[in-house]
């Protein structure tokens, strides 16, 4: 048997490999999941892309996020870890309805996601923290809306 029958398809899976991992960090930071229910919200992971980009140097990893509207729910905003760079945010309409509010919601979430991901062992939820990463990008407009 040829060298290359028995090298080529060692050179395509690494190549595969390589060409996932590399697709995988410059791809966009958010992905629509029409798994999700109601399909996901692709609007609200243009505007997670877009805040990351903006107000995070683009160092959040890549969510799920869906928009659910449930007054039983008693938040605006929700993240869940599923793994060590996986995240799932939901995002309440039924408190949040205006897409200014569901984008601040979203900021919120984000900053959750970040400490997660900058491994902070903060146990409060909304400690110092996680204030700081407010306050950081509220200084900044991203809040402008409220703050
Ligand atoms: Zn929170």
């Amino acid at each position: 048997m040829n060298i290359a029958k028995k090298v080529a398809p060692v050179v395509l899976f690494i190549a595969g490999y390589l060409f996932g991992i590399a697709l995988m960090l410059s791809g966009p930071s958010a992905r629509h999941d029409a798994n999700l229910p109601g399909g996901g919200a692709p609007d609200l992971t243009d505007d997670y892309n877009r805040l990351n980009f903006e107000y995070f140097k683009a160092s959040l990893p890549p969510v799920t996020i869906q928009r659910i509207d449930d007054k039983e729910m008693p938040w605006l905003g929700y993240t869940i870890q599923c793994g060590p760079r996986c995240f799932q945010i939901s995002i309440n309409s039924a408190w949040a309805p205006a897409q200014v509010s569901q984008e601040e919601t979203l900021i919120h979430e984000m900053c959750h996601v970040k400490l997660y991901v900058d491994g902070s062992s903060e146990l409060q939820a909304h400690g110092p923290a996680w204030q700081s990463c407010m306050l950081e990008r509220a200084k900044r407009g991203a809040l402008k809306f409220l703050w």
